[in-house]
């Protein structure tokens, strides 16, 4: 039987590409190992896979009896449901300690660098591995999606040196550029339902025993909002609505004037006055410099709950 890597729910590119290029390190080394996902990838996922030639890693939702790698999480809201009769054999992430726990020793790379590919890349040297020139151009990318091309608060020296050493392998001249590219195809938001851009990336945390959902677009410029950002609202407002949430926000991240529109709909009229010192007027409020959900938007309002 293979073991199997799996990233998060609602899988993004870091997920995904991590996902690949574990599979082929371990592979390498002697263990079977082959990605799998834990739902359906975004139109940026999608460039990536088609731009360097992946199919889709195989779509698992069930682990029971299985043994595998969990990858850019550590955190059970986000992992499969039935993790508990899985064995976790490692954990490769770069977000705050989660609350996954184990009954038998565990391989562990957890670093505070922008994107779980780069400790990967951390993985492949340590063992020696050369990285073939497709996954060299999938890791390359799902560390620019990450760090949203350097801007983000969560880069490191680390990413940008790893970005750089995997372009050269992939023989990519303009690493940035590529990663514009990247993030015009995550900015198409025409014709999408307002429900599929609100979970697109989508992520679920126990703040204290209430559950906090936090959606994020990153996009080249918020005007693209304009005619469908009321639809959100209304379906942020919905989608708490039908499920046990204490608050569900969605935000709208401009990479060009690194900041983010936050639309809140929360049972704390004064949550975001709390974590961010500064209140929600019409169910929005604008963080300035805010680009980093697991940097900028999660630690605050962890506080704020404590
Ligand atoms: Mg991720
Ligand atoms: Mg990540
Ligand atoms: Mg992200």
């Amino acid at each position: 039987m293979p073991h199997y890597v799996v990233g998060h729910k609602i899988p993004d590119s870091d997920s995904i590409c991590s996902a690949i290029a574990l599979s082929y390190l371990k592979t390498t080394l002697g263990e079977e190992t082959v990605p799998a996902r834990l739902g359906e990838l975004s139109p940026e996922t999608l460039f990536i896979l088609d731009k360097f030639g992946f199919e889709q890693p195989e779509l698992k939702m069930s682990y029971a009896g299985e043994s595998l790698y969990v990858v850019d999480h550590s955190e059970r809201t986000q992992a499969p449901d039935d993790i508990d009769e899985a064995t976790i054999l490692g954990i490769i992430d770069h977000h705050k300690l989660g609350d996954l726990t184990t009954s038998t020793p565990l391989e562990c790379w957890i670093r505070p660098v922008g994107c779980t590919n780069t400790i990967i890349k951390m993985m492949y040297d340590f063992h020696n591995v050369e990285i073939p020139k497709n996954i060299a151009g999938a890791m390359m990318c799902a560390i620019l999606s990450d760090t949203v091309i350097f801007k983000s608060p969560t880069c490191t020296t680390a990413d940008i040196k790893c970005v750089e050493a995997l372009a050269e392998i992939a023989g990519i001249d303009d690493a940035e550029a590529l990663g514009m590219e990247m993030f015009k195809v995550k900015s198409a938001v025409e014709g999408t339902p307002a429900r599929d851009l609100v979970l697109r990336d989508f992520k679920d945390f126990d703040m204290n025993g209430n559950l906090v959902g936090i959606g994020q677009l990153e996009v080249i410029d918020l005007a693209i909002f304009d005619d469908i950002k009321a639809d959100l609202e209304a379906d942020i407002a919905k989608l708490k609505a039908e499920g046990n949430r204490h608050s569900v926000l969605l935000l709208l991240t401009d990479i060009m004037k690194e900041g983010s529109e936050m639309l809140v709909v929360s049972d704390n009229a004064d949550l975001t006055e709390k974590a961010y010192g500064k209140a929600t007027v019409d169910g929005k409020v604008w963080l300035d410099g805010v680009l980093s959900r697991k940097k900028q938007v999660v630690p605050p309002l962890q506080e704020s709950f404590s």
